[in-house]
């Protein structure tokens, strides 16, 4: 039998489940997309994208999802044949590097395999090797969502101004805006690009690129802007159709409008601290799952570098398919797929998992898909350590 009826609870690292009142807000028939309320309500979104990006900086909005956001980022940022040094701890970060090599962009990479966090030794050396000062960009993840490692930018930073380098720096928060502490200012971030499905709470749709004003001007020239992804006139638009380079993503303006209000009458520190919480919840899980059976363990072996939105742990191949399976037909929650590997071919597919805990989620959620996986463990006869629930359970009893 299935106990599935009833919510279903996404539980993957994006498309994040989407608050009702968000769903509410978007429910109503095209407004005037020339004059009236949606002109206000797009000025009103203005600095609340950037008090949640921690800039008072620039931000250009465009219809898309994250990898639209990477290549809108690359367009404005370089001309063909200018160099980016992408940093890569798992496949988003592969990724953008491939965007930014199919527009003609020189691309560097430094991969740090998909477990391990940057060696800031080696980017230093890096940026030290490029005397000329060639690299235009240092473009990175700040939570790679495929591996769940978590970029120091305060420490990346530092360690670019040590080198003397004077590239900019890029950063996809696009798996922990909304979710994991993040300070674009503060930290000397020059770009960060994100979208609304994840942190933010509404439907794939709106991809955000926010720049400083010193990235503007370095960027000023750059050839690869063409018309529909220069940032210029949809940051600064002299008309309200230049914010889109046409027709406005209505009904998701009006989510994303709700979602703000949310996070901003919860607080942001509030948002972190949630995150953080449940975060070490699936931790302890985890954990305790993993106590006496290698072949359980979260990715990322030391919490200080594991984002707090997403969670990629091994189950030893077939388990994490079997488990996926039965969490989703018997229980209704979904957990997310191994990511960067073939299923047909590649066997290490089925024992690699990641659990989602962005956004609109709370201990119940959270609790109650780590009860559901322990269920689950339980019925497949997988083998797991004892405990795992009272811990998860302990750990929010302390820290709520
Ligand atoms: C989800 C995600 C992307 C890709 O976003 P899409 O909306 O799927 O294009 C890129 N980078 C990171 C870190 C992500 O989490």
């Amino acid at each position: 039998m299935s106990l599935a009826a009833g919510r279903p609870y996404l539980a993957i690292p994006g498309p994040s489940v989407i608050p009702d009142r968000v769903l509410r807000a978007m429910h109503q028939g095209s407004p005037n997309i020339y004059e009236g309320p949606l002109i206000d309500l797009v000025a009103g979104l203005w600095p609340d994208l950037r008090q949640v990006a921690g800039t008072v900086g620039h931000v250009a909005m465009y219809i898309g999802n994250g990898h639209a956001a990477w290549e809108a980022a690359n367009a404005n940022i370089f001309s063909r044949g200018d160099k980016a040094l992408v940093l890569a701890v798992g496949q988003f970060g592969l990724s953008w590097a491939n965007s930014a090599r199919a527009m003609g962009i020189n691309v560097e990479v430094l991969d740090f395999g998909k477990s391990s966090p940057v060696d800031l030794g080696r980017i230093e050396a890096a940026l030290r090797a490029d005397a000329g000062h060639t690299i235009k960009a240092v473009l990175t993840t700040h939570v790679d969502t495929a591996s769940s490692i978590k970029t120091d930018i305060p420490a990346l930073r530092a360690v670019m101004d040590a080198a003397g380098h004077p590239a900019l720096l890029a950063v996809d928060c696009i798996a922990s805006l909304g979710c994991d502490e993040f300070r674009m200012d503060d930290w000397g971030v020059d770009v960060m690009v994100a979208a609304c499905q994840k942190g933010l709470m509404t439907p794939p749709g709106v991809a955000f690129v926010w720049f400083s004003e010193a990235a503007r001007l370095r960027c000023g020239r750059s050839d690869l802007a063409t018309p529909y992804w220069a940032w210029g006139p949809r940051a600064e638009p002299e008309e309200f159709w230049q914010i889109w380079d046409g027709t406005a993503p209505t009904s998701h303006l009006f989510g994303l409008r709700a979602a703000l209000d949310m996070i901003r009458e919860e607080g942001l520190p509030n948002v972190w601290q949630r995150h953080r919480v449940l975060a070490g919840a699936v931790w302890a899980a985890f954990d305790a799952w993993g106590a006496g059976n290698p072949s359980i363990a979260l990715n990322v072996a030391d919490p200080v570098h594991r984002g707090c939105s997403v969670t990629a742990a091994r189950l030893g191949a077939p388990h994490a398919t079997r488990l996926r399976d039965w969490c989703e037909t018997k229980a209704g929650v979904t957990l997310g797929i191994g990511l960067g590997m073939a299923p047909s071919t590649d066997p290490a597919y089925h024992g690699f998992l990641r659990v989602g805990h962005m956004g609109h989620v709370n201990a119940h959620m959270t609790l109650g898909a780590l009860a559901v996986m322990e269920a689950g463990l339980t019925a497949l006869d997988i083998p797991h350590g004892q405990g795992a629930i009272e811990a998860a359970a302990r750990f929010v009893a302390a820290e709520a």
